[in-house]
């Protein structure tokens, strides 16, 4: 928590030297100040305070798309040996996290969504916890939106990677949809899993009541992607399945610049980046999610691909290097400003 406190602070100082004031004196300023500088820089950094309550985004160009990073809230859990590395003595993740100066009793998971706007389509990808995790400081998305310039109407498609709760939690506000004008892509076979009546009295239960509560509401505004398929000119889906049966990522490209979106494929910057074998309790199908990772992350390291990843460290932009085990995350820098 104490760490979480920090990084917030260490935002807002950020805002504070980069931002006129008027951004941070409400929504209209933030969407004023968006409208002048907006592709002026390549990476700009940007936190909006509502109250007490602050969110962060940054935007940054890929060839002509303009690729917003939100920050839909962090939230810090215990225990990161019973996540993460779960086939492995608690000792060896500790000593990993150790080495990487990370503390072993706790850790803080980040929830990324990433807005693509190319030109002619403003693309959402994911949509964090929404209102039921409002009460434990995530579900920024609305106000992310709103300090990137963005209304969520001028959303015209939304796609969703897979339909856990930290990605779907955001589709609908009060029971109506939150992006009025969106039509939705996902893939089928992670709709088809959580649709199915089986789920009742498995694991997977709540799962399927949430889509049924969230997902299968817009059904009729849903298109289904495969592997290799295009959501727009530009952005196209790769299936990387595992983490959840029906798990997709998608690859941007713009004026010869590429980008993967690797959404819930590798979920902790060390842990799952090192060592891509460990166990994920989170992983649906274990040893499908391994093989995902490393295909994914071998290719993104081979093709020396910037990537963007759901649970990544915020802005959650990085690189990585292949090591004998797996892979160094890289974090963006500037990158994308020259
Ligand atoms: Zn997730």
């Amino acid at each position: 928590m104490a760490f979480q406190l920090k990084r917030r602070t260490l935002f807002a100082a950020g805002a504070g030297a980069l931002a006129a004031p008027s951004l941070l004196a409400g929504i209209a300023g933030a969407q004023e100040t968006a409208e002048k500088d907006g592709m002026g820089k390549s990476a700009d950094f940007r936190t909006l305070k509502l109250g007490s309550f602050k969110v962060t985004v940054i935007t940054l160009k890929l060839g002509s798309f303009k690729v917003t990073v939100i920050s839909d809230g962090t939230r810090a859990a215990d225990k990161p040996h019973e996540i993460f590395g779960t086939d492995q003595p608690a000792e060896s993740v500790s000593k990993l996290l150790e080495q990487n100066f990370l503390p072993t009793s706790g850790f803080v998971n980040g929830f990324s969504p990433v807005l693509v706007d190319t030109g002619s389509e403003v693309v959402l990808f994911d949509t964090g916890l929404g209102e039921g995790g409002r009460e434990a400081g995530t579900g920024k998305l609305a106000e992310g939106l709103k300090a990137a310039g963005y209304a969520p109407e001028q959303v015209t498609v939304v796609v969703i990677t897979h339909m856990h709760g930290d990605h779907i939690g955001g589709l609908t506000e009060g029971g109506k949809p939150a992006f009025a004008n969106a039509r939705y892509v996902t893939g089928q076979v992670e709709y088809d899993f959580w649709k199915d009546g089986a789920r009742v009295g498995t694991p997977a239960e709540n799962g399927h009541k949430a889509v049924l509560a969230k997902v299968v509401p817009l059904a009729e505004k849903i298109t289904f992607v495969a592997d290799g398929g295009d959501v727009v000119p530009g952005i196209s889906a790769m299936a990387a399945f595992g983490h959840s049966p029906g798990h997709m990522i998608y690859r941007l490209e713009s004026d010869g610049k590429a980008m993967i979106l690797t959404a819930d494929t590798a979920n902790h910057y060390v842990l799952s980046l090192q060592r891509p074998d460990w166990e994920v309790r989170f992983d649906m199908d274990k040893p499908a999610a391994s093989a995902s990772r490393k295909k994914v992350f071998d290719m993104i390291a081979t093709d020396r691909l910037p990537f963007i990843g759901y649970h990544m460290p915020f802005p959650s932009v990085g690189f990585v290097e292949s090591q004998d085990q797996g892979y160094r995350f890289v974090p963006a820098s500037y990158q994308f400003d020259i």
